[in-house]
């Protein structure tokens, strides 16, 4: 099993491994701080070097309960030391777009009581599908107005596990159905705000370790796909140069 170092580390840019197995162009590592694909966000991509070699990482995968790295050459060895990089700036876009959809998640659901159905995070927008029985741009631009006034404070986000069966008594608590497979025991709990107030839930992902550090958002598009399947896009404002 692949030790994911970014569960607890979010920051943590590089590190030494050790590869455990090479299938073509694809290779596992005894640990990782590579995100792979999932959950709505896409993968990490970076560097490996080995022996002053240095190997492209495209995307990273879970294939077969494995995380798979996919690099551009195919002469590592099982038993290879590695030093592995990730490209930090995609990286922290990515976490700053997946802990603001956190917010608005969280101040959707808890308003309107919307099921979050479906989230896609890119590097320029994010885009959400959720339920809600009245689909109207000013209950969106309400919550945009709400989710903006935690952007940019100072309210915390820390990470803990829970067991499952206890997490999943707790209201609210996995937004996302069906996200989570039963053998799954322990879940990794992401709270954002000093008691979690802003949002909680049970979740694998990298963010922010502060709403400090998330500009503001704005609606780009809506699209009504049916009652179950409303969709919203939003992008971070741009700061003005003036
Ligand atoms: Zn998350």
């Amino acid at each position: 099993m692949t030790d994911l170092l970014y569960m607890d580390e979010c920051y943590l840019k590089e590190c030494e491994a050790i590869v455990e197995e090479v299938v073509d162009d694809k290779i596992v590592l005894n640990k990782t701080v590579f995100y792979p694909q999932g959950g709505g966000v896409p993968s990490d991509t970076g560097k490996i070097i080995c022996e002053g070699q240095e190997y492209k990482v495209s995307k990273v995968k879970k294939e077969d309960g494995k995380i798979v790295h996919y690099i551009d050459k195919t002469v590592l060895q099982k038993g290879n030391q590695v030093n592995c990089t990730i490209d930090w700036e995609r990286r922290y876009k990515l976490m700053q777009y997946h802990t603001a959809a956190h917010v608005f998640a969280g101040t959707l659901s808890t308003d309107t009581g919307a099921l979050i159905t479906g989230n896609q995070i890119e590097l320029e927008k994010t885009r959400f599908d959720f339920n809600l029985e009245t689909f109207d741009k000013e209950i969106l631009e309400k919550q945009v107005e709400k989710a903006n006034t935690f952007f940019g404070n100072d309210h915390p986000i820390s990470i803990s596990y829970m067991l499952r069966e206890e997490a999943l008594k707790l209201p609210g608590m996995v937004k996302l159905a069906g996200a989570f497979p039963p053998s799954i025991q322990t879940l990794r709990i992401v709270s954002i705000g000093k008691n979690g107030e802003i949002d909680t839930q049970a979740d694998g992902g990298c963010h922010v370790a502060n709403l400090k550090e998330i500009p503001k958002i704005e609606i780009i598009k809506m699209e009504n796909k049916g009652k179950n399947n409303r969709r919203v896009y939003f992008k971070f404002v741009e700061k003005s140069q003036s």
